[in-house]
């Protein structure tokens, strides 16, 4: 059976602790008004998760975190463990987001390593897939998204029921160019019979679209049969925006 939809912010590193207060605060308050109908949570910096955790206490707002180590403990300078997320209520850890993909090496094998490890903590992870403009001018983006997310299979076992996919073109991050709702749904589609293919429970895992989601274009992409939801990064900093966006789903 489907789940509701899922709108997933991530703050990326922006935030203070004033402008998260006024932010969480009203987000808190816009869902306690309309009563979403879809799941929603924020994805925050790691030194916000107390305070983020302490403004959501009582409300429908779900705490993530944007990364997570894949290993268990140790001498990982900087790293920061799922067990540790889980001392702090995290709901969702996203793993292989482009930007961590590009800026800092990460690998399929370590993004499958990450995922593995938020499960094993009870964490879910939205793990992010995409291609590049180049890639996909190259007619690569049913391979590129096809490789990332089965090294993500082969690693989870029986944990693939409980992951979230995100398909992040990358062409599309932050870059206010947003994939139509066709070319989302035509990915989307390819990464669920991916899943069909490895789990029974596959229909029950949910794909979120994410590049320059906006109050715009949200229910144009959220209507399409594949796309489960949304991973929001700049329209996720402004209350109303992301409140437009959560009254887009379902
Ligand atoms: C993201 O960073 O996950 C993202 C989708 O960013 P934006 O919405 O700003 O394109």
């Amino acid at each position: 059976m489907k789940k509701s939809q899922l709108i997933a912010g991530n703050w990326k590193m922006n935030g203070s602790l004033a402008a998260n207060e006024a932010l969480v605060r009203a987000v808190v308050a816009g869902l306690a008004g309309g009563g979403a109908a879809c799941r929603v949570a924020v994805c925050v910096p790691s030194p916000y998760l107390a305070q983020v955790r302490s403004l959501c206490e009582g409300s429908a707002l779900e705490l993530g975190a944007q990364d997570v180590s894949r290993h268990g403990q140790g001498a990982y300078t900087g790293e920061v463990s799922a067990a540790m997320l889980e001392e702090f209520g995290v709901r969702y850890a996203i793993v292989g987001h482009s930007e961590r993909r590009q800026y800092h090496g990460e690998s399929d094998s370590v993004v499958a390593d990450k995922a593995r490890a938020a499960l094993a903590h009870g964490i879910t992870p939205i793990v992010c897939v995409g291609e590049t403009l180049a890639e996909r001018e190259a007619g690569q983006t049913a391979s590129v998204v096809r490789r990332q997310l089965a090294a993500v299979i082969d690693a989870v076992g029986d944990g693939l029921a409980r992951i979230v996919v995100a398909y992040e073109p990358v062409w599309a991050i932050g870059t206010g160019r947003t994939a139509t709702p066709e070319q989302a749904q035509q990915v989307h589609a390819a990464l669920r019979a991916q899943l069909r293919a490895a789990t029974a429970q596959a229909d029950g895992v949910a794909i979120l679209y994410g590049g320059s989601m906006n109050a715009a274009n949200a229910a144009s992409l959220l209507a399409q049969p594949d796309i489960d939801g949304g991973l929001i990064g700049g329209a996720s900093l402004k209350a109303p925006d992301f409140l437009q966006i959560i009254a887009a789903a379902h």
